[in-house]
């Protein structure tokens, strides 16, 4: 179904990458994400804060782990009428040692979705804005191998639904070259498509000084080569985030070739059609 040029249709896309203040980098109540979907038509969003640890790993970026039933409360029976759907996940981080923790831990919360991320390569938080110094201490290339070689893990443990920013170590600008980057992730994304995980297609860069949704066009092509399925998450951590720069994800989407999203419940995946980009696309929004 064609839909009319009045329609925001770009934004019947699902946010599947929501926070909340509880990770002491956010702002906003979840009522508030949930009243923003609402008003934008996006018809369906999943939480997914930061996962707690109880080794403390990254402790200053997420919840305590007693916070968690606080944050499984705060984020449930938000549903209303005509409002989106909401669901419950958590972006929970790959690291050397996370493994029996979450191999126990994740499926006995009834998430909806599991998001994989790597933020950190040894003790570098190498997408924090305080640490980002040490960039101009490390060999680029060597930084990126390293970052792909954790991805690898986490793609081969079977602990998540689908990869988060998937090229995040470009955060600051610090890209490696096209040659460089196919060669160095199409093994990864070999692995991703193996493991039957998803990508997220992360509009969070586009706030951030590289300025590009994560993956790229070169790498979400690669993706689509090996039939790797696709959600959208605009990184929220404040209300007005919610759905943002969809309407270039659905672009990028399409220019890849893809048709279709990921409709996750219960960490069991299926498809839904991608709207068609509008006619009259709805003014890009900037924050
Ligand atoms: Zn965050
Ligand atoms: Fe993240
Ligand atoms: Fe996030
Ligand atoms: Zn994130």
């Amino acid at each position: 179904m064609r839909p009319g040029a009045d329609s925001i249709s770009n934004l019947s896309i699902s946010d599947y990458h929501i926070h909340t203040p509880l990770c002491k980098h956010a702002e906003g109540d979840p009522k508030e994400f949930v009243s923003a979907a609402k008003s934008l038509g996006v018809s369906e969003i999943c939480f997914t804060d930061h996962c707690p640890f109880p080794d403390g790993y990254d402790r200053p970026h997420r919840m305590e782990p007693d916070q968690f039933s606080l944050y499984r409360e705060m984020t449930s029976d938000l549903c209303e009428v005509s409002g989106p759907h909401v669901l419950f996940g958590i972006e929970a981080d790959y690291y050397e040692g996370c493994e029996a923790h979450l191999r126990e831990w994740l499926p006995r919360q009834g998430f909806d979705l599991v998001l994989g991320s790597v933020h950190f390569i040894g003790n570098w938080g190498f997408d924090d804005p305080d640490q980002k110094g040490r960039w101009r201490s490390v060999d680029l290339k060597t930084a990126w191998r390293e970052y792909f070689a954790l991805l690898a893990r986490l793609a081969m443990s079977s602990l998540f639904d689908v990869v988060a920013h998937l090229d995040l170590p470009k955060k600051f600008g610090h890209r490696l070259t096209d040659k460089e980057m196919i060669e160095m992730a199409s093994p990864v994304l070999d692995l991703i498509a193996a493991s039957g995980m998803g990508i997220e297609l992360n509009t969070g860069g586009l706030r951030k000084p590289v300025n590009e949704i994560y993956p790229s066009a070169l790498i979400l092509g690669l993706a689509k080569e090996r039939d790797i399925p696709i959600c959208f998450g605009s990184d929220a951590h404040a209300p007005n985030e919610v759905g943002f720069g969809f309407a270039d994800a659905l672009v990028l989407a399409r220019s890849a070739g893809y048709t279709e999203s990921l409709l996750m419940r219960q960490r069991k995946r299926s498809f839904k059609p991608l709207p068609f980009i509008s006619d009259n696309p709805p003014s890009h929004h900037r924050h």
